[in-house]
Parts: structure tokens; C-alpha cells; sequence
């Protein structure tokens, strides 16, 4: 799952628009950035399967990034992050600090709807969870599709954004959910385990700095 993460992301975003979307969107998306980066370390591992082609589905060993213990030790630690981070806002820092958690432990959530049970609870050898939504990918696809736009409803609702960053933003979410689908559907299976690593660390990148840049909040007479 890509696109649904960052629905998670634009609606926590919505409840603080006081710190920029953009941090919650990557938070959402963290457990992709530590999984794809052990994966170029050789400390996780994907496996392309022979019917990859068919089910769009690799193999997982990601006991460190998407494991139970693990999201927990991820969400508190990016929790303590932003509670450090928004020094300068005191008033702010609990609830910035407990959104932070929310939206990296969202990934867990909305992960474990679609994973077959490769997602362990504590450790490579402890109980297996994952609800295997993926087997039945149109219904998949259309959940994740409809996590999105109501993400996306929820950030632009008063978000006091000028309407061409609005419908840039729009634009560029819809075009993310587009090759989503793709992705998951006709793409052809990706290269290796290490390009699908490198790919995917720079798509999170580009779109996190995307949403952003298209969500800073430009001087109130601008608006
Ligand atoms: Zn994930």
C-alpha cells in the first residue's frame, strides 16, 4: 500500500494544520522508508515471486519495519521525534508528539488489512498477522482508493490553502493513486529487490516533498 498511507497522513494533517501536512504524510509512510532503507542494507528482504506477474504480490521479511513490537518502538520513537521537534511551539508538543505516533502506527493498521500473515508480532519467529486484502486486490484497490480521497477531503476542508495549490495538490494525490493502481495491477515485476528498494525511497521522497512544498503556508495576504 502507497497512496492510502498518505490519505492516513492528510487526515491527521487535518486535525493540527498548524504544522505542515508534509510531516504527517511521511510519518504515515515511515515504516516504508525503514523497510526499503534495510532492504538496500541487506537487513530486510523482498522476494519478487515467479507470480508476481499475477498477483502483484512480493514476499516480505520485515520483522524490524513492519512487525508489531516494532511499529510500536517506531511510533513512540517518532512520537518522542516530533515532541523534541516542535520545542518551539510548547503549547503544541503533546499533541503534535501523539498525532506523530498515530499517523506512523496508521501504517501498521492500514499494512496489516492488506499483507498476507508476514507481519510478525515480535521477532522473524513469533505469530504471523496480516488480513490478505491483497488476494482480492480490485476490493483492496478500492479501499486504499477510497482512503485517499476522503484523506485528501478532510486536508483541503478549510485548509486556508490558495485554490491552484488545492487543485495542484488534488492533481498530484489523484496521479499518485493512479500509479498505485498500475502498480498493483498491470506493472511488469520490478527488476530486482534492490531497484524496487531504490524506486520506492525516491517516490516517497518525491511525494512527501511534493505535498510539502504544495501545503507550506504562504503569507496570510497571499492566501
Ligand atoms: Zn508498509
Amino acid at each position: 500500500m502507497f497512496v492510502g498511507h498518505i490519505g492516513a497522513g492528510l487526515a491527521i494533517g487535518s486535525v493540527e494544520r498548524r504544522v505542515n501536512v508534509g510531516a504527517f504524510v511521511a510519518a504515515a509512510l515511515l515504516l516504508d522508508i525503514v523497510l526499503w532503507s534495510f532492504v538496500l542494507l541487506g537487513r530486510e528482504s523482498v522476494v519478487i515471486p515467479a507470480d508476481f506477474a499475477r498477483t502483484h504480490q512480493p514476499e516480505f521479511d520485515f520483522p524490524f519495519s513492519h512487525g508489531l513490537a516494532a511499529a510500536i518502538a517506531w511510533s513512540t520513537l517518532a512520537g518522542a521525534f516530533a515532541w523534541i521537534a516542535s520545542a518551539r511551539l510548547p503549547a503544541l508538543r503533546v499533541r503534535v508528539a501523539l498525532l506523530a505516533a498515530a499517523a506512523v502506527f496508521s501504517h501498521w493498521l492500514l499494512d496489516v488489512l492488506v499483507h498476507r500473515p508476514e507481519m510478525p508480532v515480535a521477532g522473524a519467529d513469533s505469530a504471523m498477522l496480516g488480513l490478505a486484502l491483497w488476494d482480492s486486490m480490485a476490493v483492496a484497490l478500492a479501499v486504499e482508493a477510497a482512503l485517499v480521497v476522503a484523506g485528501l477531503l478532510l486536508y483541503v476542508r478549510d485548509s486556508g490553502l490558495a485554490r491552484r495549490r488545492t487543485v495542484a495538490l488534488a492533481a498530484l494525490v489523484l496521479v499518485t493513486l493512479a500509479f498505485t493502481v498500475a502498480g498493483m495491477t498491470i506493472a511488469p515485476p520490478p527488476p530486482s529487490a534492490q531497484a524496487m528498494a531504490a524506486t520506492s525511497l525516491v517516490t516517497i521522497a518525491v511525494v512527501v516533498a511534493l505535498i510539502g512544498w504544495l501545503a507550506r503556508r504562504p503569507p496570510a495576504a497571499t492566501r
